[in-house]
């Protein structure tokens, strides 16, 4: 599998059916976003755990156009995070190996798509789920609790819908204390997607680039800086990586133990 160079990231080559298909020997997957790039050039953990994660995929139509432009066809499919779930849920649904734990959003909301999708699957996909309180990344008693449910559900996946970083990071800091977890998603707003508590965009919009507006419409008092003002530098960093101009920022090495980290040939 190749990966493609993104400023200072690289996202790997691969088909959603791929990606399915090979999650049925682990992995985790974290799915680049303009926001996530961005961070990347300012945020040292976050880079951290994005060098740790097994697949990174691309999430966003903004990437995979403007990349086409320089590099073209080195991203293969646009693989979001709010597609990813209901497609890893799809195709593993008639496998008992396969048990959830939804990590995230809102009180009663993960709930809610527990209750969805194990009446229409027939059995007990998603074994359990937590929506943990403001702050809780911070509090080792906390991250405790959260990794001991976990571990007492038997999942083998755990979805994570926390927002980037903290899903990210958390993922990249606990993925070793859960030997019985072998697939992580992080999945970002996908479970407020899939409870119905906010309206996915239609396909037109998200092929032609657009979620970010709709987006930004729905939920525009918290997500108005991300969109407007953070995702603004793409627009001159990726040609200028094209043009060989770009500097990464000047972070050490990442010392992670990879769990899931794979040597593969890098094409841009
Ligand atoms: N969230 C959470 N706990 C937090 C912060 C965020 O559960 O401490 C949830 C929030 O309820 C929402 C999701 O994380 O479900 C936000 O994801 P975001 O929109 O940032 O993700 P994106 O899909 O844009 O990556």
């Amino acid at each position: 599998m190749n990966r493609v160079r993104i400023l200072n990231t690289s996202l790997h080559s691969i088909s959603k059916q791929q990606l399915l298909d090979r999650l049925k020997d682990g992995g985790s997957v974290f799915t680049l976003n303009v926001d996530h790039l961005m961070k990347l050039q300012k945020d040292f953990e976050f880079y951290s755990a994005y060098s740790a994660a097994t697949y990174r995929v691309c999430d966003s139509q903004i990437i995979k156009t403007l990349t086409d432009c320089f590099f073209p066809n080195t991203i293969q499919e646009k693989i979001s995070g709010s597609d990813l779930l209901p497609a890893y849920i799809e195709h593993y649904k008639h496998d008992p190996e396969v048990k959830l734990f939804l990590l995230g959003a809102a009180e009663g909301v993960a709930d809610a798509v527990r209750t969805r999708v194990n009446a229409e699957v027939g059995r007990e996909m998603i074994v359990d789920v937590y929506s943990p309180p403001f702050g809780f990344h911070t509090d080792p008693t906390e991250c405790e609790y959260i990794n001991e449910r976990i571990k007492q559900s038997g999942a083998t996946t755990l979805a994570v819908g926390l927002g980037a970083p903290k899903q990210e990071i958390w993922i990249a800091q606990n993925q070793q204390k859960l030997p019985g977890v072998k697939v992580f998603l992080a999945v970002g707003a996908a479970l407020d997607f899939e409870a119905g508590n906010l309206s996915r965009c239609p396909a037109w919009m998200s092929n032609g680039g657009l979620e970010w507006l709709h987006r930004l419409v729905s939920e525009p008092r918290r997500l108005w800086r991300r969109y407007l003002l953070e995702s603004l530098p793409l627009l001159w960093l990726l040609p200028m990586q094209f043009v060989k101009l770009y500097r990464p920022p000047e972070f050490p090495e990442p010392a992670l133990a990879f769990k899931f980290q794979q040597v593969e040939n890098e094409t841009v």
